[in-house]
């Protein structure tokens, strides 16, 4: 009757161990910076939304943190989010390095999709093509091929952004008929925020290297438009103890304006407009073992739900 194609949107799990690229690959798929990327693994703590709305579709990407083995509570919190994530999803995209070997945590991740309770179709996306010359990538990619044999495969490069259109594509196959989820324009607002934070704990980490080795958490205080082109951001850096808010600070506070600029600038580069960021530290005595300081933060305890 109408000439109408039929529109999809839909929930994309984005899964796979730290370093794989899952981040790179979102921000190529957005064409912006969205999800914080970095040479360092486990930038990414929560699970955030990064939405591509397209003329046909709309997908919502759920940026799972890796799945990993942690002695303390936060690491368990990423597990179940993780899984979550993925029984939430319309599709799993499965992202894996294939210029790295196998390892267990591939394998992990392999197992729970496989045993196929979770009742949602995969996407294998073997990444870093470029990486691997075209004469060693069938030996480089058996093993891979092997580890979810009903996964739809595809081959990427989010560098390059070589087979991501036919990614892409493939996605748009396994979601339902749905309207839009988000009004296009307010994509970027709701996501904003959390974005900053990310940003904020990514530049603390390049900064300070392993001297406050994950014991950061970021809280946006406040987040407000100054007239039409710039935004001001309020930002507390929450660390575990006394010494590490010394040396997040750093002599004369050089410390802090470093992380500060660096995260402004990247701040800037996302959202496209200039940045005022007022950043502060305070301590707070071991919040990663806390239940009430990590709902703050945006931990959700999902079993109490
Ligand atoms: P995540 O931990 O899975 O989110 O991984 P990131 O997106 O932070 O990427 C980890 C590293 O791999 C970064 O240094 C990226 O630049 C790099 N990377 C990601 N995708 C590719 C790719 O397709 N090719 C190459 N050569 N490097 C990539
Ligand atoms: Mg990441």
């Amino acid at each position: 009757m109408s000439d109408q194609k039929e529109y999809r949107s839909g929930f994309v799990a984005v899964i796979g161990k730290p370093n794989v690229g899952k981040s790179t690959l979102i921000n190529a798929l957005m064409g912006q910076k969205i999800a914080a990327v970095s040479p360092r693994p486990q930038t990414t703590r929560k699970q955030q939304l990064g939405i591509l709305s397209m003329d046909n579709a709309q997908l919502i990407f759920t940026d799972t943190p890796g799945l990993h083995f942690e002695k303390h509570k936060l690491g368990k919190r990423m597990n179940s989010e993780a899984l979550l994530a993925l029984m939430d999803s319309d599709v799993i995209m499965f992202v894996v390095d294939i210029f790295e070997s196998i390892s267990d945590e591939d394998v992990m991740i392999a197992d729970i999709l496989k045993e196929g309770k979770l009742k949602v179709p995969v996407i294998l996306a073997l990444n870093k093509i470029d990486k691997v010359s075209s004469e060693r990538l069938e030996s480089k990619t058996k093993r891979y091929l092997e580890l979810v044999p009903n996964a739809e495969k595809c081959f990427i490069s989010s560098v390059t952004n070589k087979g991501l259109d036919e990614l892409v594509s493939k996605i748009i196959e396994f979601l339902p008929e749905n309207p839009a989820f988000f009004p296009e324009e307010q994509v970027t607002d709701y996501i904003e925020r959390e974005i900053s934070a990310d940003l904020i704990r990514e530049a603390a980490l390049i900064i300070l290297r392993d001297e406050v080795p994950h014991s950061i958490a970021i809280r946006i205080d406040e987040f407000t438009e100054r007239g039409t082109d710039g935004a001001y951001i309020q930002a507390t850096m929450f660390v575990e103890r006394d010494s590490q808010k010394g040396i997040v600070i750093g002599k004369g506070g050089d410390m802090i304006k470093k992380i500060s600029t660096h995260a402004r600038v990247q701040i800037e580069n996302m959202s496209g407009r200039k940045v005022f960021l007022n950043l502060r530290v305070k301590v707070k005595k071991n919040w990663r073992n806390d239940d009430h300081t990590l709902s703050l933060f945006g931990f959700k305890d999902k079993k109490k739900r």
